[in-house]
């Protein structure tokens, strides 16, 4: 089955008429009408099509990084583009952070705003998150020893269960390579699995021709609803500081990374990717959306065996969208508290917040979650994250579309780069 051609244009309808009918339903959020409307139609649509593709998400990052082992064929190349993945993903959050947090010096979004420091929001964040600290092991914060331990599932199918990407990776790492020592003897497993992964991507393929459209539109009259514009006025400047820094991420450094690293036009690119894009940003999530960017990467002809080892691995560890939010709210909320961060604090924010976007899960909001950690370790309030609490779903929903667009970017630049050396090799 293949994308239908008229895609784009429904899903682009969709979110026009999503933004507008949730801007409008916002304004007159205390009627019955406009509660109903939200809860039993809008949200019951986007919600059914997260769920269609959160189902896929397990079966097609296993599979697909299994595949992927497999069709590089030899470890030592798959290490080699491993390494160049990581390395990618590291220097454009890097980038993506001192780009935030500079234009956020220029704008000073928060200068003259302390009275936001004493919301109602903030105490109540604040309160909320002492409760959950105390009643729970806070397990957002786990430390990095930690973090490397549970890298390797001791069940994978308890990983899987859990939807936790990572120690799914290194399983299926194990697999792949597995299969490449054992060879002609597993064939009939590598036809499994190649015939499993085209059974998932027609399903893909199905829902985004019937279901995206409707989806979308459900989801995103939803965020607009509770939401709307109106949140957005006393934080505008905050607002369009980070949309700046992404759209300035997004254009320069991943148009000049196409053009300049994979020779291949950028806005080709964005078009060929704009489908994913749609999908992060009315769901919100990396992880929901990988079904989709591997589809659209697939269409772009990146090699299947990078694509489906660089995106489901970005999709988890690189955020350049997140990074991008934490650096601007870093600034900002150091802004309002009247404090002025040194080149010393700074540096740290870049080093931190690289780490919290490897430790970001790839769904709604945990960004803001993980900001918490960026804000502590320069002495900040984390409870101050309650001021920008109420509009931050609208930055998730862009942000999302930029994380993944990092990932997409990196698969085609090293399919185009390593074709040949795929090719010589084989
Ligand atoms: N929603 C983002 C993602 O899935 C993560 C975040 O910034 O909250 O990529």
């Amino acid at each position: 089955m293949k994308v239908k051609k008229n895609l784009t244009i429904k899903i682009v309808i969709a979110l026009i008429l999503g933004i507008t009918i949730g801007s409008v339903f916002n304004m007159y959020s205390g009627t019955d009408f406009v509660q109903n409307t939200n809860q039993y139609v809008f949200n019951v649509l986007g919600q059914i099509f997260l769920n269609l593709i959160f189902m896929l998400v397990v079966p097609v990052v296993f599979v697909s990084i299994v595949l992927g082992v497999v069709g590089v064929g030899d470890p030592k190349l798959l290490g080699g583009i491993g390494l160049k993945t990581v390395l990618f993903f590291l220097t454009t959050t890097a980038i993506a952070i001192t780009i935030a947090m500079l234009l956020a010096l220029v704008f000073k979004p928060g200068v003259g705003q302390s009275d936001l420091l004493h919301s109602q929001d903030v105490k109540k964040y604040g309160a909320e998150q002492k409760a959950k600290t105390a009643d729970s092991a806070a397990p957002e914060n786990q430390t990095f020893d930690q973090t490397l331990i549970n890298l390797f599932p001791k069940n994978p199918l308890q990983s899987m269960v859990d939807q936790n990407m990572l120690p799914i990776i290194t399983f299926a790492i194990f697999i792949g390579i597995g299969m490449i020592a054992l060879g002609r003897k597993v064939e009939a497993v590598k036809t499994l699995f190649e015939q499993t992964n085209d059974i998932l991507m027609y399903i893909v393929t199905m829902i985004m021709n019937y279901f995206a459209p409707i989806g979308t539109f459900g989801l995103v009259a939803t965020a607009f609803t509770n939401a709307g514009f109106g949140a957005i006025k006393q934080l505008g400047m905050y607002f369009f500081v980070v949309l700046l820094a992404l759209a300035i991420h997004f254009f320069v450094i991943y148009g000049g990374a196409v053009k300049l690293l994979g020779n291949k036009n950028p806005f080709w690119f964005f078009k060929k990717f704009f489908p994913a894009m749609t999908v992060g940003f009315s769901s919100s999530s990396s992880n929901a959306t990988l079904p989709i960017s591997l589809e659209c990467t697939k269409d772009m002809g990146v090699r299947k065996e990078i694509s489906s080892f660089v995106q489901p691995l970005g999709a988890t560890i690189n955020m350049d969208g997140t990074a991008i939010m934490q650096g601007v709210a870093t600034i900002f909320i150091a802004q309002v508290s009247g404090v002025d961060l040194s080149i010393m604090q700074m540096v740290t924010v870049v080093v931190i917040a690289v780490i919290a976007s490897i430790g970001t899960a790839g769904v709604p909001g945990v960004g803001l979650v993980m900001l918490a950690m960026v804000l502590t370790s320069v002495g900040l309030d984390p409870a101050a994250i309650g001021i920008i609490l109420g509009i931050d779903r609208l930055l998730d929903m862009t942000r999302t579309s930029v994380n993944i667009t990092g990932d997409a970017a990196c698969a085609l630049i090293l399919s185009e780069r390593e074709k040949n050396k795929l090719a010589s090799e084989q």
